[in-house]
């Protein structure tokens, strides 16, 4: 059954818990994620990349996702992640995304509060008040669609400033904020290493979930200790096409010696990206 994001992640923190968000350039990939979710009895985000949503054979992913969403026994949620284009948001939106991340990130504070302003100012006149918008304050290092190694040791300064959290929420009236704490898009190079008393003081601040981007490699421990400090809403990337590409590049000769079996290659494909979307729901949900 298809959710409000907020709603869904809100319930999980009363629980103790976080939602996984996995990014589907696919199909295959998102019945995957689905059915892991479905068999774990957990709910689930699917995000959608904007390079994917600019382009017209993306919108109609959207709209395939969100009759996937609807359908499903678990509750589910579709999110243009990282758009700042408002006219791919609201192409998004009207193809069925239920939940947006307005990102100005990369901007001066004020041009980030301007553009979360103008993505709910565009949902509004759409006639999609009721879109679930989350936006992001501090800069990720990183690439959200290219796995490299990123030195986060080499972008400190783009800690989110527990001092600015509450302005920018009352001033962009965002649902969910996303937060730079020491995570980074991509793969980490050495030791990812999380702020804990910037998130802790973020954590105080504000009653809105928070959400954690470029989850890949770091400790399932530390990700479940996120949970305790208000992130419920945990978005993995990364890992989830190693292992699907791994796959691949493992079983794509044996498959083509048997009859050009794309069927059977489309299954381990699946089974991939299922095994680890279960296992992090279940690491989420504990
Ligand atoms: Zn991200």
């Amino acid at each position: 059954m298809r959710v409000r994001l907020d709603d869904l992640v809100g319930s999980a923190l009363e629980r103790g818990a976080a939602v996984p968000a996995f990014t589907c350039y696919d199909f295959t990939t998102a019945l995957a994620v689905v059915a892991a979710a479905e068999k774990s009895g957990q709910g689930v985000i699917l995000l959608v990349a904007p390079k994917t949503a600019g382009v017209r054979s993306g919108l109609r992913l959207i709209t395939a996702l969100r009759a996937l969403a609807d359908d499903a026994s678990v509750p589910v949620s579709v999110q243009l992640d990282h758009a700042s284009d408002l006219e791919v948001i609201r192409d998004s939106v009207a193809a069925g995304a239920d939940a947006v991340l307005a990102d100005g990130s990369s901007l001066p504070f004020e041009e980030n509060i301007a553009l979360v302003r103008s993505v709910r100012e565009v949902l509004v006149a759409a006639g999609a008040s009721d879109v679930v918008i989350e936006a992001e304050l501090g800069g990720l290092a990183g690439d959200e669609d290219k796995a490299f190694g990123v030195d986060i040791h080499a972008h400190p300064a783009g800690l989110t400033d527990p001092g600015q959290v509450q302005d920018f929420l009352s001033r962009t009236g965002a649902d969910l904020l996303a937060v730079a704490v020491g995570n980074a898009h991509g793969r980490y190079a050495g030791e990812p290493k999380l702020h804990w008393k910037v998130l802790e003081d973020i954590a105080s601040l504000t009653e809105l979930p928070l959400v954690l981007h470029g989850a890949s490699g770091i400790p399932a421990a530390d990700l479940v200790k996120a949970t305790s400090m208000r992130v419920g809403k945990v978005n993995f990337n990364t890992e989830l096409r190693t292992g699907i590409l791994a796959t691949l590049e493992a079983e794509t000769t044996a498959h083509r010696a048997d009859g050009e079996n794309l069927q059977g290659l489309l299954g381990r494909w699946s089974s991939s990206a299922s095994t680890f979307a279960e296992a992090t729901l279940d690491m989420l949900s504990s």
